[in-house]
């Protein structure tokens, strides 16, 4: 039997009922299980190295981490294992009233711009678009058709990382290549951790209480991966991101923009081949190729030590981030909002103001004392005169993934969920 219920009122999370989100990668499925109305995150957990020796299994609810280190053969083991601790240590799934499964897609290509509800056809769907992410959206589907078999009583949405970007314009979205080439292998600009942007940039209309399709705004999403995009009123019209997750900001592990000759150089005369550049530029390149170091926290160290590649790898990494920064003032013509989010740029004073140093003519600032320390809230950190602000707001991939769940099958007819998904945020004192 299925540890799901259906929905029914009045159960251990209220009429809401709470999501299970899931994000199947190659080796990993990372879940939590979410309120999608107060945005707790009820347990989470991370399933590791799977199909190797050794796999492990992580589960935290209560405060408590319960770890299994047994080998995972395969996702449907993996999850198994999930549903095995849920039971276990808890929370009981058919109280916690799970009235949806949230699946992260990376790659909904030209085809998704919202979220759906999962079906064979969806699935045929997105396995169709899997040459344009090899690497994410194959793990992704498996991690559905296991959840399906396994959680068959509840409806599977799934929230692209691209939705959000199908409303670039095109001028923003084509390459500059033969229109024949590009139209027949899906060559265009589709952008990702778009589940983030919308919902940064959402978040910062309702703290501050302004309306979103009266706002222009910057967000810089600075995690391992790292994106940037221009929102005008609410719609995207530029991402740094583009046919793959590769273009744009120089990232942990992975160049950004790069001039593309250089890929024919290294194979034609470095003797690189395809699967060798595919491994430099995504895996051995960023901060990582330049001072061997890709988190923040080990890269200031290293400069702090006077490290010179460090001190290069930090000043490339910002001085991209800044043109970009300029470059989406120019798109946008007004920008009323610049926003750092994700783990850089929610927890790194110093890549903040120095991405923004010099920046003052243009009416943006960071103000050295609201800017300080880690944002756990959101947070504005520019001085009182400036025509722009600057805020640091948390993202929540996964509380916007639960609610796109519970908005797309409450369009789809399903029952026994609440009308009022996405509750205004108390403003914080800073906001
Ligand atoms: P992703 O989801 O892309 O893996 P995250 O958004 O979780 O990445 O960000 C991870 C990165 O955040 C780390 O690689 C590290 O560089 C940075 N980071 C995390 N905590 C801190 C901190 N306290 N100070 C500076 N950087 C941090």
């Amino acid at each position: 039997m299925s540890p799901v219920s259906q929905p029914t009122p009045g159960s251990a999370h209220g009429a809401h009922g709470s999501v299970l989100v899931v994000n199947s990668g190659s080796s990993s499925i990372k879940y939590q299980l979410v309120n999608p109305v107060g945005g707790e995150a009820i347990a989470s957990g991370i399933v590791e190295r799977i199909g190797e020796d050794e796999g492990s299994v992580r589960h935290t609810y209560g405060g408590n981490t319960t770890t299994r280190t047994d080998p995972v053969p395969d996702h449907g083991a993996g999850l198994r294992a999930v549903l095995a601790l849920f039971e276990e240590v808890g929370p009981d799934l058919a109280q916690a009233h799970v009235v949806a499964v949230g699946h992260r897609v990376v790659h909904g290509g030209a085809v998704f711009g919202a979220p759906v509800v999962v079906d064979d056809e969806i699935v045929a769907q997105i396995d169709a678009l899997s040459p344009l992410a090899p690497l994410h959206n194959p793990p992704n589907l498996t991690g559905i058709q296991v959840a399906r078999e396994l959680l068959p009583d509840v409806p599977h949405v799934v929230v692209f990382d691209t939705a959000f970007f199908r409303t670039l314009p095109e001028a923003a979205a084509t390459y500059a290549i033969d229109r024949e080439v590009a139209r027949e292998h899906g060559v265009r600009r589709y952008g990702f951790h778009g589940t983030s942007h919308q919902y940064v940039s959402g978040k910062v209309a309702r703290v501050l209480g302004r309306r979103l399709e009266d706002i222009n705004q910057i967000v810089l999403h600075l995690g391992n991966g790292a994106s940037a995009s221009a929102v005008r009123g609410g719609v995207a019209v530029e991402t740094s991101m583009g046919m793959t997750p590769l273009e744009g900001l120089v990232m942990g592990t992975r160049s950004g923009d790069i001039d593309p000759a250089v890929l024919i150089h290294l194979q034609r005369n470095a003797g690189l081949s395809v699967d060798d550049v595919d491994d430099l530029l995504n895996r051995r390149s960023g901060l990582k190729g330049l001072a061997g170091e890709n988190d923040f926290r080990e890269l200031h160290t290293l400069v702090d030590s006077g490290d010179e590649d460090a001190s290069l790898a930090l000043d490339v990494y910002l001085h991209r981030l800044r043109k970009y920064v300029g470059a989406y003032y120019a798109v946008l013509g007004r920008v009323d909002v610049i926003t750092f989010t994700a783990g850089v740029g929610e927890n790194d004073p110093v890549v903040r103001a120095r991405a923004l140093e010099g920046l003052e003519p243009l009416g943006i600032a960071v103000d050295p004392e609201r800017n300080a320390g880690r944002k756990k809230e959101p947070t504005i950190i520019s001085p009182d005169w400036t025509s722009t602000l600057v805020m640091v707001v948390p993202t929540n991939e996964e509380l916007a993934i639960a609610r796109q769940a519970i908005a797309t099958i409450e369009a789809a007819g399903y029952e026994g969920t609440s009308d009022e998904s996405d509750p205004a945020p108390a403003a914080t004192g800073h906001a």
